[in-house]
This record gives C-alpha cells, structure tokens and sequence, in this order.
C-alpha cells in the first residue's frame, strides 16, 4: 500500500540508504528535536563522555531511525540497529549488549514490544552499564555481574504510553517527532529527487509533498511513483499536472487520503450521523485492526483536523464531511 508509513522491501535496499540524509545539515524539518539533541550533542563531546539514553516516539516513518543513525554519526561513533521483536530470547540481548563498544548507540525500534525478560536485562544495562545474568537454574541459580562499556540506547516507539515506566524512567531524553510541514515535505522531495536524478519543478514537489500525509517516508515513495509513471506517459519535468494525474491513478487523494481513510470517515457520516462511532466498529467497516487505524490512520485524520477522539468514540468534523462531499450536520436544513 502506497500510503501506509511501515518500511516495504524495496525500501531496505542500497538506493535507500543513498536517500537517507547522513548529517544533521541534511535532516530536513524536526526544529525542536534537532535543537536538544544538537546541544546534548556538543555538551556530551566538550565533556568526552557518551550521549544520554535518548527515547523517540511519533508515528512511523518520520525518522527516527534516521536520527539514530545521524546521532552516532555526528557522535563519530558505530551505531547498531535491531528492533525488540528480534530481541525475543534473553541470549538475543545479552549478545548484542556484549558486543558493543564504548560510545556506541544502540538502536530498538519498537522498544514498547520488549518482552518482559529483555526489559529486565535492560534496567541494569542502561542505569549501571552492567549485564547482571543469571546462571544454573532453581536453588543452585547464581547471578554474575559484568560491567559494560558505556554506550547509548536508542528507543524508537509509536506507542509512548504502552512503553513500562520504569523502562521509560530510565532514558535521559524522551522526545517526540512530528508530522512535517508541507514546505519541509517539499524540500524532501525536492533532495530525493536529486539524488535519484529526477527532474521535479518546485510545484510538482509541492504536490506530492501536499499527498504525503506529513511523512516523509511516503513522500520519497510517492515520489519514485509518479517517476515511474512521468517515465512512461510524459518525457521531462514532472510538474504539479502529471504529479496529480499519477497520483490520481494511484488513488491517493489531495489530501493524501486513501480507501481506508475514506471508508472510516464515510461509514462515520453515513452510518453514524457523523459519530461517536467505536474503534471495533471501524475496524470492522474497513478491514484493518484497531491497533493500525489507532497508530496509522487516525493520528493523520487528526492531525488534518477531519477526526475527534472523543471518550465515546470518534467523531467525523465538517471538513471531513466537506472533504468527501456531504453537507456538515449545522448547515443541514431540518
Ligand atoms: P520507523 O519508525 O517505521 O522505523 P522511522 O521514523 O524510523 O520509521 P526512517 O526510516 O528514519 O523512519 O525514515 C524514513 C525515510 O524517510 C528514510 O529513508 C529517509 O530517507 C526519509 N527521511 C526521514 N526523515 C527525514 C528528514 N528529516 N529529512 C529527509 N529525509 C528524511
């Protein structure tokens, strides 16, 4: 699916990593987290000492992984990248926390989906850099002690609440990515493009950064989309024209909507009367799990301003009944 942030294949390819951005200069958008982490950057070099456990949380594919990998970058140091659900047996992080060196940042996606027993062999490793384990087993169990070089965890999550919070407690910086502006989500395009040699106008960026739902990894796949289709059906540029008309073939709205999101807010306005409608309820009319409209679809509804979450459900707002061509229930005549 075009606009569902998750990584697909092609996208773990060489060609992605020429797009990531390296360097801090590079990392477009993100005013505020880059300001903090800048200066707990330099304040951590000035002092020769290791960057505090840093937690970061938004919805997927806004670069977080991006920043971790710039982190150990600026930091001059090795970054390792792994995600809790690889993390599933306790020898899995014991062997990846005895591998590191000092300075190292160490990266988990998913951080909130750590079993129970990983997270244990956590605490100590992030408080007191040490690796308690535990040998034998029943009565005879002995716990050994070794000490770890001091490093830096990582943790991305979609999820914040459903993080523990002695887990959460125990990073020196929690920090939120935002959804970009469209201007920022331009300049995205307009910097992929050039490294795929691509010719787009300013306005043919504009457009697929306006159907880009804030994120920028959707954006550089909407982009190689419209090349493919530029490529076949028109030599040249491409400008905001063929952007739409590919992205039309490919239904992704103008705002950046797709089926799902539509479905949602049209069994919320047709059905509904415009809400409160229950997540269950709108699983069930679209197919998807609550867990994927909670963490994908709706935080950018929400974030457009055509859904509400409120204590008895969802509510469906008039842009949205504009958006999709119905009358918002306060201007209907009784
Ligand atoms: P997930 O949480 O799903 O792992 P993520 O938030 O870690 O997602 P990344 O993989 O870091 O997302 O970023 C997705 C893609 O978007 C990257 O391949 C990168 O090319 C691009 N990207 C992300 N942030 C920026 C940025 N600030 N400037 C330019 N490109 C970016």
């Amino acid at each position: 699916p075009l606009l569902k942030p998750e990584v697909t294949p092609d996208e773990q390819d060489k060609q992605e990593d020429r797009i990531r951005p390296h360097r801090f200069a590079d990392y477009i958008g993100q005013k505020d987290l880059k300001q903090v982490l800048d200066i707990a950057i330099q304040a951590a070099k000035a002092r020769g000492e290791t960057l505090d456990h840093l937690l970061l949380y938004g919805p997927p594919g806004l670069g977080k992984t991006t920043m971790a990998l710039i982190l150990a970058s600026e930091m001059g140091v090795n970054c390792k990248v792994t995600s809790a659900p690889a993390l599933e047996r306790p020898r899995d992080i014991v062997g990846l926390l005895n591998s590191l060196k000092v300075g190292d940042v160490l990266f988990i996606d998913e951080i909130h989906r750590l079993s129970k027993m990983a997270e244990e062999i956590l605490y100590p490793a992030m408080e007191d850099f040490r690796l308690d384990i535990t040998l034998g087993k029943g009565q005879s169990a002995k716990t050994r002690s070794l000490p770890l070089p001091k490093y830096t965890l990582v943790g991305a999550t979609t999820r914040v609440g459903a993080l523990s919070s002695p887990l959460r407690d125990r990073f020196g910086l929690i920090q939120q990515l935002r959804f970009y502006a469209q201007d920022e989500l331009s300049q995205i395009v307009l910097r992929t493009a050039q490294i795929l040699q691509t010719d787009v106008s300013e306005d043919g960026a504009a457009e697929i950064a306006r159907r880009a739902r804030g994120t920028p990894r959707i954006a550089n796949r909407l982009l190689k989309r419209v090349r493919d289709y530029a490529q076949v059906k028109a030599a040249g540029t491409i400008n905001r024209y063929i952007a739409a008309e590919a992205l039309e073939l490919f239904q992704v709205d103008p705002c950046g909507l797709d089926w799902t999101d539509r479905r949602m807010l049209s069994v919320m306005i047709e059905n509904f009367n415009g809400g409160p409608v229950g997540l269950e309820t709108m699983a069930a009319a679209t197919g998807e799990d609550t867990q994927t409209i909670e963490e994908v679809y709706e935080p950018y509804l929400m974030q457009i301003g055509y859904l509400n979450r409120t204590p008895r459900g969802r509510v469906a707002t008039a842009a949205a009944y504009k958006h999709l061509g119905f009358t918002p229930p306060n201007q209907q005549l009784s």
